[in-house]
């Protein structure tokens, strides 16, 4: 029988299960997309309970409607949405609180608290992060500090908490494992990415209790054996989170290899080698993976709202129907005609680190059309990344990049042409599944190494930069006046 590997893609607006032959071809895939509840300005939940429900009801279609049975499945991979916390109780194994998501702004209060302390320097020395509301401890501090059955439950020893990998890995384990993976943990701002341990000091200063957490592990690791239905006896062999994986995807092995990925946000990863030596400012230090026993560093550029503000046309301002029709209606002007948008919703991340800043569309006239908008917020993507790529320093050659916005065209020959460089779009816009795939398939054996690895033939579509350099300029400097007044706007 012909093993398959399957890719759970749990991301900020979707589930998706991805099916994959044995040479990791993508043979089909499953996709829901499940509630965003934005109960306060600033405020971003999500349902765990829908999230899983949403995951499991896309493996199952994906298995019955290509009659995989658990026999075949030579291993799952999981990746996720990062830094979102979920805290359920160990003994009913029902979620506690609403799951507070990575966006969630509500803890800025908080972390501004820890900097006036002095705490960012030794926070940033051993986790490599910021203190920004954006990671997964304030979260848990919030949650302890103000939902008393979360507290209760952490009093009576019942308190499980756990980003959306070590949420998975319980409900398919039926509760067994209570197991997270090392790039997961290392945004947390609880895990030291030297000794890879959570930390005794940090759990401290977040008010986090040691048994709450799950135990680390590689990303490669056994984590578990599903007891779900139609997959008993299947184990999870790869977990990554969303952009770690699409690093891996990508096969950024090599130090100095970089991607960035158009999803809900951005995200430009580049491969910091085996040594972790500390990031630029603004950038963020991480784990991309441990393999084999070896750890791999990343440094990281990270935009809160990316795809996402097309979201926000469609669902919340409701110009558009589908998100792709953004691209028809951007192309039917010749430009931004001076219009801006700073689609700073829940802050900035690099290289500003402003959880205050809130978002604006500025240049508006009596002519400003629907088109300005859609036009507006397609190029604010695009500007954002090209922010993310000043931020690494040193001219960047070219730009392997993914995910969902990806698919618009008129965004990327705009990001071709803004920051002068050629962008490699990935064929297959599930680059971050497929990453899982491969970390699963060398997690079980079913691939010897990540040498092998590289003989996949990934499909890329090049665009090349047509602007002329005065033009670019003039763009991005009104860019940066648009960014100056969205500042701290929320103070
Ligand atoms: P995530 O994994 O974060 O949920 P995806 O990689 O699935 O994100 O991408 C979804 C995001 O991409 C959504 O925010 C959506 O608005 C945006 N998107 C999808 N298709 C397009 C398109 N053709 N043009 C612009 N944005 C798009």
């Amino acid at each position: 029988m012909e093993k398959v590997i399957i890719a759970l893609d749990q991301g900020t607006t979707s589930s998706r299960s991805v099916l994959y032959d044995s040479r990791l071809h993508k043979i089909d895939q499953a996709q829901r997309e499940f509630t965003q509840y934005f109960p306060q300005p600033g405020w971003v939940e999500h349902d765990a309970g829908e999230i899983w429900e949403s995951q499991w009801g896309t493996l199952r279609e994906l298995m019955e409607r290509n009659g995989v049975k658990a026999e075949a499945v030579a291993a799952l991979g999981i990746t996720n949405q990062r830094e979102t916390v979920v805290a359920w109780d160990k003994f009913t194994g029902k979620p506690l609180a609403p799951a507070i998501v990575w966006q969630d702004r509500r803890t800025a209060a908080f972390c501004r608290a820890l900097q006036r302390k002095g705490a960012e320097a030794g926070v940033r020395r051993k986790t490599g992060l910021v203190l920004d509301p954006y990671f997964s401890g304030s979260k848990m501090h919030w949650l302890l500090k103000h939902n008393p059955d979360v507290r209760k439950a952490a009093a009576e020893k019942r308190l499980a908490f756990g980003t959306i990998d070590s949420w998975l890995i319980w409900k398919l384990t039926g509760g067994n494992r209570h197991v997270t993976e090392v790039g997961n943990a290392s945004r947390t701002l609880l895990m030291d990415l030297k000794t890879l341990a959570w930390d005794k000091s940090l759990l401290k200063l977040f008010g986090v209790p040691a048994g709450t957490l799950p135990q680390i592990l590689p990303s490669d690791a056994d984590f578990g054996e599903a007891v779900v239905p139609g997959l008993e006896g299947v184990r999870i062999h790869g977990v990554a989170g969303d952009q770690q994986a699409s690093l891996f995807g990508h096969r950024c092995f090599k130090a100095g290899s970089l991607k960035n990925t158009y999803g809900t946000g951005c995200f430009l990863l580049r491969n910091a080698g085996a040594a972790y030596a500390a990031p630029r400012k603004g950038l963020l230090g991480t784990v991309a993976w441990t393999l084999k026993g070896k750890t791999t560093y990343a440094h990281e550029g990270a935009v809160m709202i990316g795809g996402a503000v097309v979201q926000f046309l469609r669902d919340g301002l409701k110009i558009l129907d589908r998100a792709e029709d953004s691209e028809a209606m951007a192309a039917a002007l010749p430009d931004n005609e001076g219009v801006y948008f700073v689609p700073a919703f829940a802050g900035l991340g690099t290289p500003h680190w402003d959880p205050n800043a809130r978002g604006l569309i500025i240049g508006l006239t009596r002519g400003t059309t629907r088109a300005h908008l859609a036009r507006a917020a397609l190029e604010s993507i695009a500007f954002q990344s090209l922010d993310l790529c000043h931020a690494f320093g040193g001219a960047i050659k070219s730009l392997n990049v993914d995910g969902g916005a990806s698919a618009n065209r008129l965004l990327m020959q705009f990001q071709a042409d803004i920051t002068g460089t050629e962008v490699r779009v990935n064929d297959s816009p599930e680059v971050t599944a497929l990453g899982v795939a491969m970390l699963a398939a060398l997690g079980c054996g079913l691939v010897a190494s990540q040498q092998d690895l590289l003989k996949l033939d990934l499909r890329l579509h090049i665009f090349k930069p047509a602007m002329a350099a005065a033009r670019r300029k003039l763009l991005v400097d009104r860019w940066h006046k648009a960014v100056k007044r969205s500042l701290a706007w929320a103070e």
